[in-house]
């Protein structure tokens, strides 16, 4: 795999404090603890996210830049979303967001492909049923990504997905485990492509 090098951007608490839309985006998202960060952090094999012990703090979007190793310039950006879903009560999945997030997922230029994590240890969540709903709403692309398999027997790990899928209503859920480095590669390819979609796309 190749070798990639991650550079913080900025952290926008306002739509106005957007980097500029010149690169293709890739945006994760999901609940709080879920997971987020780690996969961030495995993806790039540096330590770029905040693994907290105190989840559903940050409410800001974190930007990083990605450059393949050998290659001149950044080609790829990440979004780390604010995590959702802390709170107890069951609330409307954008309710606790900062205003600025639905139209981020709604309108961004750059947004090639959302990430959606989900736990496949607990049942699924109102939440992010409703997030992918969402999402396909707003005609956006994502994918599912199932963290923390490692944690889940073979059999186990097959049911999980079975029933996300149904409960999610996708046909592909992807699992992943930070811990073991089980799903990077195939992640790493949906990235690339779906970036590369949106460039192909860009320049029509
Ligand atoms: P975030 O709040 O979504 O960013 O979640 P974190 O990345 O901080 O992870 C929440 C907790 O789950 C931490 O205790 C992590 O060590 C643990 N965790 C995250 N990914 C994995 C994984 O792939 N396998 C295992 N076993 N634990 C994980």
């Amino acid at each position: 795999m190749i070798k990639v090098h991650a550079k913080f951007v900025l952290s926008a608490a306002d739509a106005r404090q957007f980097p500029a839309a010149s690169l293709p985006e890739i945006a994760f998202l999901g609940r709080s603890n879920v997971g987020k960060s780690s996969v961030l952090n495995s993806l790039v094999g540096e330590k770029i996210a905040r693994t907290s012990a105190t989840p559903g703090r940050t409410r800001t979007i974190n930007f990083f830049e990605l450059r393949r190793q050998g290659r001149p310039e950044p080609e790829l950006r990440f979004a780390d979303l604010p995590g959702y879903g802390y709170a107890r009560l069951p609330r409307e999945v954008t309710a606790e967001w900062p205003s600025f997030i639905e139209p981020y997922l709604a309108q961004r230029s750059a947004l090639a492909l959302s990430i959606a994590l989900v736990d496949p240890r607990a049942p699924t969540q109102e939440s992010d049923r409703r997030l992918l709903e969402w999402l396909r709403g707003a005609g956006r692309e994502y994918l599912v990504v199932a963290t923390k398999s490692d944690r889940l027997s073979g059999n186990e790990l097959a049911n999980a997905l079975r029933r996300l899928r149904t409960d999610l209503g996708t046909e592909r859920v992807l699992p992943y485990s930070a811990k073991t480095g089980s799903g990077r590669d195939e992640l790493w390819r949906e990235i690339w492509t779906a970036a590369s979609r949106r460039i192909a796309a860009a320049s029509d």
